[in-house]
């Protein structure tokens, strides 16, 4: 029961949580220790407290970003991202409150503002929150703002390392609480940490990689504007992984040009020596795709993702639900069940513009006669021929096709945003439980 209790993703995910507020609130208990300054009354105490949760929080967002597999293997990258967003928020909103109360409470400390007049300190200060403001802003508006992807992602990184080093510089300046050696030593501890993990992610985990590359043996053209990209390791075994699982993509360039992309394996999950991905053609880099030369080199970092079958191995059996390129994880988990010869039902509704669209139409075919495979298309333009499905996925069509014993199936939907949304919808409506409910968001940032 114990061992049971250890190893469920619940459990597991609870722990990272505690973890996560220990390691937040251990410094700050750590500072009340002897000898703590006396006497200044609730607010400033308040105010200080902000600030160090603030920069706590702050050097614990490297640690969401560092892709570390055991966290990532508990939650998923959209949940961590999502965490990592709010969490840097609420840093963020401490940082700025935390100032904001000293100059209510002792409006003197305004002149602190005065940058040529005022002390390093509180210069560092400054200089750390517009830092912290500029990420915000170019975080939340960076669409709006039209900042592409890549440049916004390491001036991201460069912002981080600024607001942190000089939240920190202005806590040891300040000195109150931190004017012991021991106290000084634990958080510079903490901040190294940071620092190594920025830069094991930017500079030692590509290098890594730039030993273990793959070359690309072939592009295919698939349905729906699809290209098959199949790599094969060089010099190396390559890796197995989860089906539904997804893994970082550089092509043709460095790795330690940090110009990666996130896509699903598409391929066998048990195929080490070949790992393919379907790639829509949609910007930049998956347009070029088509144009990408066979030989090509190529550098993966992964698999990550919880999207997959692999965690629910007493389920009964499946329902997969795709729009449009969302099919590449679940046709991953499809082939490889049925190279695995797993006889539980598995029903697939995958929506398409068309019947011309459909990726992998011809495989998932051929797929149904070694599997216990259903599959219902659900095209958006059919001509009158077409006796099937049409329309969107809603609530009226599942309830048709899902099985009645809802519980009794684990539900993965990978599509468009507004389809994953509708149908977590209506999937809810229709009593399958939200733990049997699992979804791949290809739209992080
Ligand atoms: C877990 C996951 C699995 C995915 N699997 C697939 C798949 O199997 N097939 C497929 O076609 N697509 C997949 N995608 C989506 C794919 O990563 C994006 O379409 C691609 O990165 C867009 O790049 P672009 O330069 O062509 O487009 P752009 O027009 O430059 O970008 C479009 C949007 O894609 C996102 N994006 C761009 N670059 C990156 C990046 N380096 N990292 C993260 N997001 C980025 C941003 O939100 C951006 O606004 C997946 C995404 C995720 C998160």
């Amino acid at each position: 029961m114990r061992r049971l209790l250890m190893h469920s993703p619940i459990a597991v995910a609870v722990m990272w949580i505690i973890a996560y507020l220990f390691i937040i609130l251990f410094p700050l208990l750590v500072l009340l220790f002897h000898p703590a300054p006396t006497g200044r009354g609730f607010w400033i105490e308040f105010s200080v407290a902000l600030g160090f949760i603030g920069l706590a929080m702050m050097a614990l967002q490297f640690v969401l970003a560092a892709r570390v597999n055991r966290i990532e293997s508990s939650y998923g990258i959209d949940i961590l991202i999502q965490f990592h967003r709010y969490t840097f928020i609420v840093a963020f909103v401490m940082v700025v409150v935390h100032p904001v109360i000293l100059f209510i409470v002792q409006p003197e400390t305004l002149q602190l503002l005065n940058f040529p007049e005022a002390p390093w300190r509180a210069r560092m200060a400054v200089v750390g929150t517009i830092a912290f403001l500029v990420m915000v802003v170019t975080t939340i508006w960076r669409k709006q703002l039209k900042i592409p992807y890549e440049p916004w992602r390491a001036i991201h990184s460069i912002l981080a390392v600024v607001a942190v080093g000089l939240g920190f510089g202005h806590a040891v300046g300040v000195g109150n609480y931190l004017s012991l050696f021991w106290k000084i030593l634990l958080w510079s501890v903490m901040m190294a940490i940071a620092l190594w993990l920025i830069i094991y992610v930017r500079l030692v985990k590509p290098w890594l990689m730039t030993k273990r590359p793959y070359i690309v043996e072939a592009v295919t053209p698939e349905r729906g504007d699809v290209w098959t990209l199949t790599l094969r390791p060089l010099g190396h075994d390559g890796f197995t992984f989860h089906p539904g699982q997804f893994s970082w993509l550089t092509l043709n360039i460095t790795p330690l040009s940090m110009r990666e992309h996130p896509f699903s394996m598409s391929s066998s999950g048990d195929r080490a020596d070949q790992i393919q991905f379907g790639i829509k053609a949609l910007g930049d880099f998956t347009k070029r795709i088509k144009d990408v030369k066979p030989g090509t080199k190529a550098y993966l970092d992964g698999p990550y993702g919880v999207f997959t079958t692999e965690r629910y191995w007493d389920s009964a059996g499946f329902v997969l639900i795709a729009g449009g390129v969302g099919i590449t994880p679940i046709y991953s988990i499809l082939l490889t069940a049925s190279e695995r010869k797993d006889d539980r039902p598995f029903l697939l509704i995958y929506a398409a513009p068309s019947w011309e669209d459909i990726t992998y139409r011809k495989s998932l075919e051929a797929l149904k006669s070694q599997l216990d495979l259903t599959i219902v298309y659900v095209l958006r333009k059919a001509d009158e021929n077409w006796g099937g499905e049409t329309g969107y996925v809603d609530k009226d069509l599942l309830q048709r096709h899902i099985p009645i014993h809802r519980g009794s199936r684990q539900y993965f939907i990978c599509a468009a945003p507004a389809m994953m949304d509708a149908v977590e919808r209506a999937l809810f409506e229709l009593d399958v439980p939200v733990t049997n409910v699992h979804m791949e968001h290809f739209n992080l940032a």
